[in-house]
């Protein structure tokens, strides 16, 4: 069932460890079917070297298996809530990669000072807010997801715009049209949160960059009028 998706999601999954985004066994990308409503995700605590497509696991939107001989990764209800608030969503990756962690563990949005974030992010990088120990103690990867769904309702933040988030005291989810589009933006928000601490330590007194800049660039490579890159025929 669903093999090809398999393929790519085991690909997706070690395009973390190829992007020095994750260490053991840290981190998770998953992609919705949306014609059958399942998703595809990595398993629980396997090492990245011995994984293979066969290894994916397959959930329903319950997060029932339908298929797998592992336990699916942990943080699957926490995708679930994404695949089910965000429609246009299609792929989500989970890291604990350095940088944005420790902006995350700071509980700080990233700001924007610099067209590489703005040529992804159309805003800050949100960071959505530490959870309750009720939450925590109850459904907790289940309300990371409220959580995190919370901020980008609060802000009117598209999860395609501004694709990905930090979650306080904890790490990053991100967004994409697929697997292999959340774990680009993962490593983009990893790159951008590198930059922006780096820019804070030259120069503490530094403010966002322009909106006519940021609108600039997201738009040439986003907007209706798009042409950064090739014409895709
Ligand atoms: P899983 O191996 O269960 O996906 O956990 C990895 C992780 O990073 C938990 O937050």
């Amino acid at each position: 069932m669903l093999e090809e998706m398999k393929q790519r999601v085991l690909k997706a999954n070690l395009d973390l460890v190829k992007h020095q985004l994750v260490l053991f066994t840290w981190g998770n990308v998953s992609e919705i079917d949306r014609e059958s409503g399942l998703v595809v995700i990595k398993p629980s605590g396997v090492e990245y070297d011995d994984m293979t497509a066969d290894d994916m696991v397959v959930v329903d939107l319950n997060g029932n298996v339908v298929e797998g001989h592992y336990r699916p990764s942990s943080d699957t209800p926490t995708h679930i809530e994404f695949y089910k608030a965000f429609p246009n969503v299609g792929g989500v990756t989970h890291t604990h990669s350095t940088f944005a962690t420790a902006w995350a563990q700071a509980g700080r949005d990233i700001p924007f000072y610099g067209t590489t974030h703005a040529d992804y992010f159309y805003g800050d990088i949100p960071c959505a807010r530490s959870l309750t120990q009720e939450e925590i103690e109850g459904e907790y990867e289940k309300n990371t997801g409220l959580a995190i769904i919370e901020r980008f309702k609060k802000d009117g933040l598209d999860p395609l715009a501004v694709p990905g988030v930090l979650i306080k005291s904890h790490g990053v989810f991100a967004f994409g049209k697929n697997g292999d589009g959340s774990v680009y933006n993962a490593t983009v928000i990893e790159e951008v949160a590198k930059m922006a601490f780096i820019t804070e330590a030259v120069n503490p007194d530094v403010t966002r960059a322009d909106q006519f800049m940021m609108d600039k660039h997201y738009n040439r490579k986003h907007g209706k009028n798009a042409y950064y890159g090739q014409s895709k025929k």
